[in-house]
Protein backbone atom coordinates (compact mmCIF):
# COMPACT_ATOMS: atom_id res chain seq x y z
CA UNK A 1 0.00 0.00 0.00
CA UNK A 2 1.31 3.45 -1.23
CA UNK A 3 0.24 5.61 1.94
CA UNK A 4 0.17 6.98 4.12
CA UNK A 5 4.16 7.19 5.21
CA UNK A 6 7.57 6.80 4.28
CA UNK A 7 8.27 4.37 7.41
CA UNK A 8 9.73 1.29 5.56
CA UNK A 9 10.69 2.80 2.02
CA UNK A 10 14.07 2.69 1.44
CA UNK A 11 16.88 5.00 1.19
CA UNK A 12 15.85 7.47 -2.09
CA UNK A 13 18.64 10.31 -1.60
CA UNK A 14 21.77 8.28 0.00
CA UNK A 15 24.21 11.09 -0.38
CA UNK A 16 27.30 11.50 0.63
CA UNK A 17 26.93 15.22 1.54
CA UNK A 18 30.09 17.38 0.31
CA UNK A 19 31.69 19.20 2.97
CA UNK A 20 30.82 23.08 1.57
CA UNK A 21 27.32 24.56 0.50
CA UNK A 22 26.05 28.37 0.04
CA UNK A 23 22.99 27.01 2.70
CA UNK A 24 21.98 24.02 4.55
CA UNK A 25 18.63 23.11 5.14
CA UNK A 26 17.43 20.60 7.97
CA UNK A 27 14.51 18.98 7.75
CA UNK A 28 12.96 18.18 4.29
CA UNK A 29 9.00 17.94 5.02
CA UNK A 30 7.16 20.70 2.81
CA UNK A 31 8.89 23.77 4.04
CA UNK A 32 12.65 22.38 3.52
CA UNK A 33 12.16 20.35 0.39
CA UNK A 34 10.54 23.97 -1.09
CA UNK A 35 12.72 26.20 0.26
CA UNK A 36 16.12 23.85 -0.75
CA UNK A 37 14.59 24.07 -4.75
CA UNK A 38 13.53 28.09 -4.90
CA UNK A 39 17.25 28.73 -3.24
CA UNK A 40 18.76 26.62 -6.02
CA UNK A 41 16.69 28.14 -8.43
CA UNK A 42 18.59 31.74 -7.14
CA UNK A 43 21.74 30.29 -7.79
CA UNK A 44 22.67 29.08 -4.24
CA UNK A 45 24.43 25.50 -3.61
CA UNK A 46 22.02 23.93 -1.07
CA UNK A 47 22.33 20.56 0.84
CA UNK A 48 19.24 19.20 2.18
CA UNK A 49 19.35 17.16 5.03
CA UNK A 50 17.14 14.84 6.34
CA UNK A 51 17.34 12.14 9.43
CA UNK A 52 14.83 9.85 8.17
CA UNK A 53 13.02 9.94 5.14
CA UNK A 54 12.24 13.05 2.81
CA UNK A 55 8.32 13.72 3.77
CA UNK A 56 8.47 10.80 6.51
CA UNK A 57 6.81 13.13 10.00
CA UNK A 58 4.56 15.52 9.40
CA UNK A 59 3.97 16.33 5.73
CA UNK A 60 3.09 12.88 4.37
CA UNK A 61 0.50 12.43 7.13
CA UNK A 62 -1.44 15.14 6.82
CA UNK A 63 -5.26 15.53 5.32
CA UNK A 64 -4.05 17.24 1.90
CA UNK A 65 -5.74 20.33 2.15
CA UNK A 66 -4.54 23.46 -0.45
CA UNK A 67 -6.66 25.42 2.04
CA UNK A 68 -6.68 29.25 1.35
CA UNK A 69 -10.08 28.92 3.01
CA UNK A 70 -9.80 30.76 7.07
CA UNK A 71 -6.03 31.48 6.41
CA UNK A 72 -4.98 34.43 8.98
CA UNK A 73 -5.14 37.88 7.12
CA UNK A 74 -1.13 38.14 7.10
CA UNK A 75 -0.52 34.13 5.69
CA UNK A 76 -3.21 34.50 2.96
CA UNK A 77 -1.41 36.19 0.46
CA UNK A 78 1.34 33.63 0.71
CA UNK A 79 -1.55 31.02 0.65
CA UNK A 80 -2.79 32.03 -2.59
CA UNK A 81 0.70 32.15 -4.31
CA UNK A 82 1.33 28.65 -2.87
CA UNK A 83 -2.04 27.40 -4.35
CA UNK A 84 -0.33 28.48 -8.23
CA UNK A 85 3.13 27.50 -7.14
CA UNK A 86 1.72 23.58 -6.52
CA UNK A 87 -0.31 24.03 -10.26
CA UNK A 88 3.12 25.05 -11.55
CA UNK A 89 5.61 22.78 -9.46
CA UNK A 90 3.40 19.74 -10.46
CA UNK A 91 3.44 20.83 -14.15
CA UNK A 92 7.49 21.10 -14.42
CA UNK A 93 7.94 17.97 -12.21
CA UNK A 94 5.82 15.08 -14.61
CA UNK A 95 4.92 13.59 -11.74
CA UNK A 96 1.54 12.68 -10.21
CA UNK A 97 1.36 14.73 -7.15
CA UNK A 98 -2.75 13.91 -6.48
CA UNK A 99 -3.51 17.55 -6.92
CA UNK A 100 -7.14 17.81 -7.57
CA UNK A 101 -10.23 20.45 -7.66
CA UNK A 102 -12.93 20.09 -5.68
CA UNK A 103 -13.17 23.51 -2.83
CA UNK A 104 -12.98 23.45 0.98
CA UNK A 105 -16.59 23.75 2.83
CA UNK A 106 -17.08 24.76 6.44
CA UNK A 107 -20.28 23.67 7.93
CA UNK A 108 -22.18 26.18 9.99
CA UNK A 109 -23.97 24.79 13.22
CA UNK A 110 -24.93 27.99 14.73
CA UNK A 111 -25.56 31.39 13.93
CA UNK A 112 -22.02 32.19 15.63
CA UNK A 113 -20.11 29.86 13.39
CA UNK A 114 -22.32 32.01 10.60
CA UNK A 115 -21.42 35.15 11.68
CA UNK A 116 -17.66 34.53 11.94
CA UNK A 117 -17.44 32.98 8.70
CA UNK A 118 -19.14 35.95 7.17
CA UNK A 119 -16.50 37.91 8.83
CA UNK A 120 -13.75 36.33 7.70
CA UNK A 121 -14.85 37.01 3.70
CA UNK A 122 -13.49 40.44 4.01
CA UNK A 123 -10.04 38.68 3.99
CA UNK A 124 -10.88 36.64 0.83
CA UNK A 125 -12.25 39.69 -1.11
CA UNK A 126 -9.31 41.58 -0.45
CA UNK A 127 -6.53 38.80 -1.93
CA UNK A 128 -9.55 38.15 -4.87
CA UNK A 129 -9.98 34.64 -3.30
CA UNK A 130 -13.56 32.90 -4.80
CA UNK A 131 -14.99 32.48 -1.21
CA UNK A 132 -18.69 32.80 -0.24
CA UNK A 133 -21.60 32.06 1.71
CA UNK A 134 -23.83 29.00 1.48
CA UNK A 135 -27.73 28.35 2.43
CA UNK A 136 -29.23 25.08 4.25
CA UNK A 137 -30.41 24.44 0.68
CA UNK A 138 -27.26 25.34 -0.97
CA UNK A 139 -25.68 22.49 1.23
CA UNK A 140 -27.86 20.31 0.60
CA UNK A 141 -27.78 20.45 -2.71
CA UNK A 142 -23.28 20.50 -2.64
CA UNK A 143 -22.96 17.63 -0.13
CA UNK A 144 -26.65 15.45 -0.97
CA UNK A 145 -26.72 12.49 1.86
CA UNK A 146 -25.88 14.22 5.81
CA UNK A 147 -28.16 13.19 8.44
CA UNK A 148 -27.84 16.74 10.24
CA UNK A 149 -28.91 20.03 8.55
CA UNK A 150 -26.57 22.72 8.46
CA UNK A 151 -27.35 26.52 9.40
CA UNK A 152 -25.40 27.40 5.92
CA UNK A 153 -21.27 27.30 5.37
CA UNK A 154 -18.23 28.74 4.26
CA UNK A 155 -17.00 27.68 0.64
CA UNK A 156 -13.89 28.10 -1.60
CA UNK A 157 -14.01 26.40 -4.91
CA UNK A 158 -10.77 27.28 -5.72
CA UNK A 159 -9.17 25.85 -2.89
CA UNK A 160 -7.98 22.04 -4.06
CA UNK A 161 -6.53 18.96 -2.38
CA UNK A 162 -3.35 16.97 -2.81
CA UNK A 163 -1.93 13.15 -2.24
CA UNK A 164 0.62 14.80 0.17
CA UNK A 165 2.68 11.13 0.03
CA UNK A 166 3.03 11.69 -3.67
CA UNK A 167 3.68 15.13 -3.71
CA UNK A 168 6.26 16.09 -1.52
CA UNK A 169 8.61 13.27 -2.59
CA UNK A 170 7.77 14.13 -6.40
CA UNK A 171 8.61 18.10 -5.14
CA UNK A 172 11.89 16.69 -3.31
CA UNK A 173 13.17 14.60 -6.75
CA UNK A 174 12.53 18.21 -8.95
CA UNK A 175 14.96 19.68 -6.72
CA UNK A 176 17.64 17.06 -6.94
CA UNK A 177 17.16 17.02 -10.26
CA UNK A 178 17.33 21.15 -10.78
CA UNK A 179 20.69 20.57 -8.35
CA UNK A 180 20.19 20.13 -4.89
CA UNK A 181 22.08 17.85 -3.01
CA UNK A 182 19.67 16.12 -0.87
CA UNK A 183 20.52 13.61 1.93
CA UNK A 184 18.25 11.22 3.31
CA UNK A 185 19.22 9.13 6.90
CA UNK A 186 21.32 12.32 8.01
CA UNK A 187 21.07 13.87 10.82
CA UNK A 188 22.09 17.53 11.07
CA UNK A 189 23.48 17.28 15.31
CA UNK A 190 24.54 21.07 15.66
CA UNK A 191 25.54 23.82 14.09
CA UNK A 192 29.24 24.89 13.67
CA UNK A 193 29.72 28.53 15.50
CA UNK A 194 32.82 30.55 14.84
CA UNK A 195 33.62 34.12 15.95
CA UNK A 196 29.58 34.23 17.16
CA UNK A 197 28.31 33.68 13.23
CA UNK A 198 27.01 30.60 11.66
CA UNK A 199 29.94 28.23 10.24
CA UNK A 200 28.06 25.22 9.18
CA UNK A 201 26.78 22.42 9.99
CA UNK A 202 28.16 19.04 11.98
CA UNK A 203 26.16 16.19 10.53
CA UNK A 204 26.32 12.15 11.42
CA UNK A 205 28.13 11.59 8.49
CA UNK A 206 30.59 14.76 9.00
CA UNK A 207 30.85 18.72 8.66
CA UNK A 208 29.26 20.60 5.63
CA UNK A 209 30.68 24.61 5.89
CA UNK A 210 28.08 26.70 5.01
CA UNK A 211 27.62 30.48 6.13
CA UNK A 212 23.58 30.15 5.63
CA UNK A 213 21.72 27.64 7.82
CA UNK A 214 17.52 27.50 6.99
CA UNK A 215 15.92 24.75 9.50
CA UNK A 216 12.95 23.80 8.39
CA UNK A 217 12.76 20.79 11.50
CA UNK A 218 9.09 20.85 11.82
CA UNK A 219 8.70 19.64 15.47
CA UNK A 220 11.88 18.83 16.40
CA UNK A 221 12.90 23.05 15.83
CA UNK A 222 12.51 24.11 19.08
CA UNK A 223 14.83 21.38 20.46
CA UNK A 224 17.38 22.14 18.07
CA UNK A 225 17.46 26.03 18.68
CA UNK A 226 16.99 25.97 22.28
CA UNK A 227 20.56 23.31 22.25
CA UNK A 228 21.90 26.59 20.67
CA UNK A 229 20.50 29.25 23.18
CA UNK A 230 17.68 30.18 20.55
CA UNK A 231 14.14 30.23 22.96
CA UNK A 232 10.60 29.50 20.82
CA UNK A 233 7.32 28.31 22.40
CA UNK A 234 6.77 25.57 20.06
CA UNK A 235 5.05 22.52 21.02
CA UNK A 236 3.25 19.64 19.22
CA UNK A 237 -0.20 17.83 19.32
CA UNK A 238 -0.91 14.41 17.71
CA UNK A 239 -3.70 14.33 15.24
CA UNK A 240 -5.17 11.16 14.08
CA UNK A 241 -6.21 10.38 10.41
CA UNK A 242 -7.64 7.37 8.77
CA UNK A 243 -8.39 6.59 5.41
CA UNK A 244 -11.32 4.50 4.58
CA UNK A 245 -12.46 1.59 2.13
CA UNK A 246 -14.07 2.86 -1.21
CA UNK A 247 -17.24 4.49 -0.95
CA UNK A 248 -19.63 6.35 -2.93
CA UNK A 249 -18.70 10.06 -3.88
CA UNK A 250 -20.67 12.87 -1.96
CA UNK A 251 -18.97 15.40 -2.95
CA UNK A 252 -15.49 15.42 -4.60
CA UNK A 253 -13.42 18.50 -2.05
CA UNK A 254 -12.90 19.13 1.69
CA UNK A 255 -15.40 19.27 4.50
CA UNK A 256 -15.75 20.00 7.99
CA UNK A 257 -17.70 20.82 10.60
CA UNK A 258 -16.99 21.92 14.40
CA UNK A 259 -16.54 17.90 15.02
CA UNK A 260 -15.54 16.23 11.70
CA UNK A 261 -13.39 16.62 8.63
CA UNK A 262 -13.06 14.11 5.75
CA UNK A 263 -12.37 14.94 1.82
CA UNK A 264 -12.46 12.41 -1.05
CA UNK A 265 -9.35 10.90 -1.83
CA UNK A 266 -8.21 9.62 -5.23
CA UNK A 267 -8.45 5.84 -4.28
CA UNK A 268 -12.04 6.25 -3.95
CA UNK A 269 -12.07 6.78 -0.43
CA UNK A 270 -12.66 9.29 2.37
CA UNK A 271 -9.67 10.82 4.56
CA UNK A 272 -11.43 11.72 7.53
CA UNK A 273 -10.71 13.14 11.10
CA UNK A 274 -11.69 14.97 14.07
CA UNK A 275 -10.77 18.69 13.22
CA UNK A 276 -9.93 20.16 16.29
CA UNK A 277 -8.88 17.41 18.69
CA UNK A 278 -6.14 16.48 19.87
CA UNK A 279 -3.00 14.60 22.53
CA UNK A 280 -0.72 17.15 24.03
CA UNK A 281 2.20 14.83 26.08
CA UNK A 282 2.94 17.21 28.84
CA UNK A 283 6.95 17.54 28.72
CA UNK A 284 9.17 20.23 30.13
CA UNK A 285 8.64 22.76 26.77
CA UNK A 286 4.69 22.60 27.72
CA UNK A 287 5.59 23.23 31.50
CA UNK A 288 7.66 26.48 30.23
CA UNK A 289 5.29 27.89 27.67
CA UNK A 290 2.06 26.89 29.43
CA UNK A 291 1.20 30.49 30.02
CA UNK A 292 1.61 31.09 26.03
CA UNK A 293 -1.09 28.62 25.35
CA UNK A 294 -3.66 29.55 27.78
CA UNK A 295 -5.71 31.77 25.58
CA UNK A 296 -5.44 28.45 22.99
CA UNK A 297 -6.75 25.91 26.08
CA UNK A 298 -9.16 28.11 26.43
CA UNK A 299 -11.05 28.56 23.40
CA UNK A 300 -11.16 24.72 23.15
CA UNK A 301 -11.25 22.97 26.74
CA UNK A 302 -12.19 20.22 25.52
CA UNK A 303 -10.75 19.37 22.16
CA UNK A 304 -7.59 18.59 23.76
CA UNK A 305 -6.69 14.93 25.52
CA UNK A 306 -3.39 15.44 28.47
CA UNK A 307 -0.60 12.88 28.86
CA UNK A 308 1.79 13.04 31.75
CA UNK A 309 4.15 11.60 29.66
CA UNK A 310 5.02 11.22 26.00
CA UNK A 311 6.95 8.10 24.75
CA UNK A 312 10.75 7.70 25.04
CA UNK A 313 12.38 9.58 22.42
CA UNK A 314 9.70 12.54 21.68
CA UNK A 315 11.08 16.25 21.28
CA UNK A 316 10.08 17.08 24.51
CA UNK A 317 9.59 13.73 26.32
CA UNK A 318 11.01 13.75 30.01
CA UNK A 319 14.40 11.73 29.08
CA UNK A 320 14.82 13.22 25.73
CA UNK A 321 18.69 15.36 26.05
CA UNK A 322 18.44 19.27 25.82
CA UNK A 323 22.27 19.44 25.16
CA UNK A 324 24.63 17.17 22.95
CA UNK A 325 27.78 17.03 21.60
CA UNK A 326 28.58 16.99 17.71
CA UNK A 327 30.64 14.06 17.96
CA UNK A 328 28.13 11.53 19.58
CA UNK A 329 24.53 10.73 18.37
CA UNK A 330 22.08 13.54 18.83
CA UNK A 331 18.04 12.89 19.96
CA UNK A 332 17.29 13.09 15.83
CA UNK A 333 19.09 9.63 14.99
CA UNK A 334 17.57 8.04 18.10
CA UNK A 335 14.30 8.85 16.44
CA UNK A 336 14.76 8.64 12.51
CA UNK A 337 10.75 8.79 11.81
CA UNK A 338 8.31 10.17 14.80
CA UNK A 339 5.62 7.70 13.95
CA UNK A 340 2.82 8.34 16.51
CA UNK A 341 0.05 5.47 16.81
CA UNK A 342 -2.97 6.80 15.97
CA UNK A 343 -5.27 7.68 19.10
CA UNK A 344 -7.69 5.16 19.89
CA UNK A 345 -10.06 7.59 21.37
CA UNK A 346 -10.35 9.75 18.22
CA UNK A 347 -10.50 7.08 15.50
CA UNK A 348 -14.00 6.03 17.57
CA UNK A 349 -14.96 9.34 17.91
CA UNK A 350 -14.60 10.58 14.09
CA UNK A 351 -15.57 7.04 12.49
CA UNK A 352 -18.78 7.20 14.36
CA UNK A 353 -19.14 10.75 13.75
CA UNK A 354 -19.02 9.95 9.78
CA UNK A 355 -21.15 7.31 9.93
CA UNK A 356 -23.68 9.29 11.58
CA UNK A 357 -23.42 12.20 9.15
CA UNK A 358 -24.14 9.67 6.28
CA UNK A 359 -26.88 6.98 7.27
CA UNK A 360 -26.05 5.30 3.64
CA UNK A 361 -23.05 4.56 4.49
CA UNK A 362 -23.71 2.08 6.52
CA UNK A 363 -20.96 0.70 9.54
CA UNK A 364 -17.37 2.27 8.22
CA UNK A 365 -15.03 0.57 7.07
CA UNK A 366 -11.13 1.48 7.82
CA UNK A 367 -8.46 0.86 5.37
CA UNK A 368 -6.02 2.19 7.22
CA UNK A 369 -5.30 4.73 10.29
CA UNK A 370 -1.95 6.78 11.00
CA UNK A 371 -0.99 10.07 13.23
CA UNK A 372 1.22 12.90 12.91
CA UNK A 373 2.72 15.23 15.47
CA UNK A 374 1.78 18.79 14.47
CA UNK A 375 3.95 21.57 15.28
CA UNK A 376 1.91 24.34 16.74
CA UNK A 377 2.78 28.22 18.01
CA UNK A 378 0.96 30.00 20.42
CA UNK A 379 -0.60 31.97 18.02
CA UNK A 380 -0.85 29.36 15.41
CA UNK A 381 1.44 31.03 12.69
CA UNK A 382 4.92 30.31 11.76
CA UNK A 383 8.48 31.50 12.51
CA UNK A 384 9.68 32.69 8.45
CA UNK A 385 12.76 34.91 10.20
CA UNK A 386 16.71 35.07 11.02
CA UNK A 387 17.90 34.40 14.34
CA UNK A 388 19.25 37.48 15.93
CA UNK A 389 21.05 35.64 18.05
CA UNK A 390 22.97 33.84 15.57
CA UNK A 391 23.85 35.65 12.47
CA UNK A 392 23.79 33.03 9.59
CA UNK A 393 20.49 30.95 10.92
CA UNK A 394 17.81 31.05 9.39
CA UNK A 395 13.82 29.29 10.80
CA UNK A 396 11.15 28.33 8.79
CA UNK A 397 8.72 26.46 10.93
CA UNK A 398 5.75 26.63 13.82
CA UNK A 399 3.14 26.14 10.39
CA UNK A 400 0.60 24.88 13.07
CA UNK A 401 -1.24 22.18 11.64
CA UNK A 402 -1.54 23.87 8.33
CA UNK A 403 1.59 24.11 6.58
CA UNK A 404 1.14 21.68 3.58
CA UNK A 405 -0.94 24.10 1.46
CA UNK A 406 0.79 26.83 1.71
CA UNK A 407 4.31 24.92 1.87
CA UNK A 408 5.73 25.85 -1.72
CA UNK A 409 4.72 29.95 -0.58
CA UNK A 410 6.79 29.39 2.68
CA UNK A 411 9.89 27.71 0.55
CA UNK A 412 9.37 30.63 -1.94
CA UNK A 413 9.49 33.19 0.56
CA UNK A 414 12.61 31.81 3.10
CA UNK A 415 14.72 31.73 -0.16
CA UNK A 416 14.01 35.14 -1.33
CA UNK A 417 15.03 36.18 2.56
CA UNK A 418 18.31 34.40 2.47
CA UNK A 419 19.42 34.83 -1.08
CA UNK A 420 18.70 39.00 0.02
CA UNK A 421 16.19 39.36 -2.54
CA UNK A 422 12.64 41.32 -1.01
CA UNK A 423 10.29 38.19 0.04
CA UNK A 424 7.07 40.22 -1.89
CA UNK A 425 5.08 39.76 1.58
CA UNK A 426 4.37 41.60 4.33
CA UNK A 427 6.42 39.26 7.14
CA UNK A 428 5.90 41.46 9.96
CA UNK A 429 3.71 39.02 11.91
CA UNK A 430 6.28 36.00 11.42
CA UNK A 431 8.91 37.77 13.47
CA UNK A 432 10.45 35.36 16.30
CA UNK A 433 10.85 38.45 18.39
CA UNK A 434 6.95 38.28 18.63
CA UNK A 435 7.22 35.86 21.70
CA UNK A 436 9.88 38.07 23.93
CA UNK A 437 9.41 41.44 22.74
CA UNK A 438 6.16 42.00 24.27
CA UNK A 439 3.82 41.95 21.34
CA UNK A 440 0.29 40.60 22.75
CA UNK A 441 -0.14 36.96 21.13
CA UNK A 442 -2.56 37.56 18.63
CA UNK A 443 -4.35 33.79 17.23
CA UNK A 444 -5.06 33.36 14.04
CA UNK A 445 -8.91 32.51 13.35
CA UNK A 446 -9.39 29.18 14.55
CA UNK A 447 -11.19 28.35 11.61
C1 LIG B 1 -2.82 14.80 10.83
C2 LIG B 1 -2.41 16.07 10.18
C3 LIG B 1 -3.28 16.70 9.30
C4 LIG B 1 -2.89 17.90 8.66
N1 LIG B 1 -3.68 18.41 7.66
C5 LIG B 1 -3.22 19.46 6.93
C6 LIG B 1 -3.95 19.90 5.78
O1 LIG B 1 -4.95 19.32 5.37
N2 LIG B 1 -3.48 20.99 5.11
C7 LIG B 1 -2.36 21.65 5.49
O2 LIG B 1 -2.01 22.65 4.86
N3 LIG B 1 -1.60 21.19 6.52
C8 LIG B 1 -2.01 20.12 7.25
N4 LIG B 1 -1.27 19.63 8.29
C9 LIG B 1 -0.05 20.34 8.68
C10 LIG B 1 1.11 20.05 7.76
O3 LIG B 1 1.26 18.67 7.54
C11 LIG B 1 2.38 20.62 8.40
O4 LIG B 1 2.17 21.97 8.80
C12 LIG B 1 3.55 20.59 7.43
O5 LIG B 1 3.68 19.33 6.84
C13 LIG B 1 4.82 20.96 8.19
O6 LIG B 1 5.88 20.86 7.29
P1 LIG B 1 7.36 21.09 7.79
O7 LIG B 1 8.20 20.94 6.60
O8 LIG B 1 7.42 22.36 8.57
O9 LIG B 1 7.60 19.93 8.88
P2 LIG B 1 7.72 18.35 8.72
O10 LIG B 1 6.91 17.83 7.63
O11 LIG B 1 7.44 17.81 10.08
O12 LIG B 1 9.23 18.14 8.34
C14 LIG B 1 10.30 18.39 9.22
C15 LIG B 1 11.40 17.39 8.89
O13 LIG B 1 12.59 17.77 9.55
C16 LIG B 1 13.31 16.59 9.86
N5 LIG B 1 14.29 16.96 10.89
C17 LIG B 1 14.05 17.51 12.10
N6 LIG B 1 15.19 17.73 12.76
C18 LIG B 1 16.19 17.33 11.95
C19 LIG B 1 17.61 17.30 12.09
N7 LIG B 1 18.23 17.75 13.19
N8 LIG B 1 18.35 16.81 11.05
C20 LIG B 1 17.74 16.36 9.91
N9 LIG B 1 16.39 16.34 9.76
C21 LIG B 1 15.63 16.84 10.76
C22 LIG B 1 12.21 15.65 10.33
O14 LIG B 1 12.63 14.32 10.28
C23 LIG B 1 11.08 15.98 9.37
O15 LIG B 1 11.05 15.11 8.25
C24 LIG B 1 -1.63 18.47 8.97
C25 LIG B 1 -0.75 17.83 9.85
C26 LIG B 1 -1.12 16.62 10.44
C27 LIG B 1 -0.15 15.91 11.35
Amino acid sequence: MQFPIHIATPVAHPGPHPDSADVVVIGAGVAGVSAALFLNRRGLKVVLLEKGRVAGEQSSRNWGWIRQQGRDPDELPIMVEARRLWLQLAEESGEDMGLAPGGVTYLATSDKEMAQFEDWIQYARANDVDSHMMTTAEVDDLVPGMATRYKGALRTPSDMRGEPWLAVPALARLAAREGVTVVEHCAARTLDISGGKVAGVVTEQGRIAAPQVLLTGGAWSSLFLRAHGVAMPQLSVRATVAATEQLPTVHEGGVADDKIAFRRRNDGGYSIAAGGFHDLYIGPDAFRNVFKYLHVLGEHPFSTRYHLKSPAAYPDAWGTPRRWDGDRESPFERMRILNPAPSKVALKKFTGGFSRLFPEFGEIRLRTAWAGMIDLMPDTVPVLDRAEALPGLWIGTGLSGHGFGIGPGIGRVLADLIAGNAPGHDLTRFRLARFSDGTPIRPGPAL
